[in-house]
């Protein structure tokens, strides 16, 4: 069993953190009906993860097999190396804010209830990579994850998935035909170890964006991933 399920993950809300960053925390009417969402929200939530270890059979030059099914990215290629050991992940807010959310039909309490089940799937996303290098004793990993970048497009959710197997039955997750998770506020993606840190906010030049983890470099595509320039070592 290669597989792990991640639950009963604490859900502390960092209220007046949230308040600030939705900046209301100056704002007492709005901060009430908001602390009021997040009390309702921390009763409600029950953020999950899923994921396995899987292994890489074999590659290609914008190809790799991971347990059987083929994921077609140059950079994850690239990326993987000489790795053997990969993670396949999803981390969700959970159905059950999910469906809460869907319920308030106020704009800016929608927008609030946003926030807060953002902060659902960064828990379920912090409990998983707790429990992963714990499990694993992996040391520094990198991930990338499917419709991030045109070189790993989002229709590779449905590969991601084939590997994970029962992500809707284990935690809840399911594909929309547009390869969109449902619920909304999940992520997935591929975990792996490696020496040199990697973000796949490098690769993208996307500008403003209020998640950027890394600067975009302009010339690292062609200096480390272009085919014409890279040989990646092959299994
Ligand atoms: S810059 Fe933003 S959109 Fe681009 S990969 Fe990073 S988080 Fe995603």
């Amino acid at each position: 069993m290669n597989e792990t399920i991640v639950t009963d993950i604490p859900f502390n809300l960092d209220l007046p953190g949230l308040l600030k960053k939705l900046r209301i925390d100056g704002r007492p009417e709005y901060a009430e009906r908001c602390t009021r969402l997040a009390r309702q929200a921390a009763g409600l939530a029950r953020p999950r993860a899923a994921y396995r270890l899987a292994y890489v059979e074999a590659k290609g030059e914008n190809t790799v097999v991971v347990d059987g099914v083929t994921l077609t990215s140059r950079v994850l290629r690239v990326n993987l190396g000489d790795v053997h050991r990969v993670f396949p992940f999803v981390a969700t807010c959970g159905a059950e804010l999910d469906a809460w959310s869907k319920s308030i039909d106020d704009m800016l309490e929608g927008f609030w209830a946003d926030a807060i089940m953002e902060e659902a799937l960064r828990a379920a996303f912090d409990a998983l990579s707790a429990d992963l290098v714990r499990r694993y004793d992996l040391g520094q990993t990198a991930m990338m994850n499917p419709g991030s970048l045109a070189d790993w497009p989002i229709e590779q959710q449905a590969e991601l998935f084939r590997i994970l197997g029962g992500v809707n039955e284990q935690i809840g997750v399911k594909l929309t035909d547009s390869f969109l998770m449902v619920p909304i506020k999940s992520v997935s993606g591929l975990r792996f170890p490696t020496e040199t840190k990697y973000e796949n906010c490098q690769l993208c030049p996307r500008d403003p964006c209020p998640n950027r983890r890394a600067p975009y470099d302009a010339g690292l595509y062609e200096r480390q991933y272009s085919p014409a320039k890279s040989k990646p070592s092959s299994q």
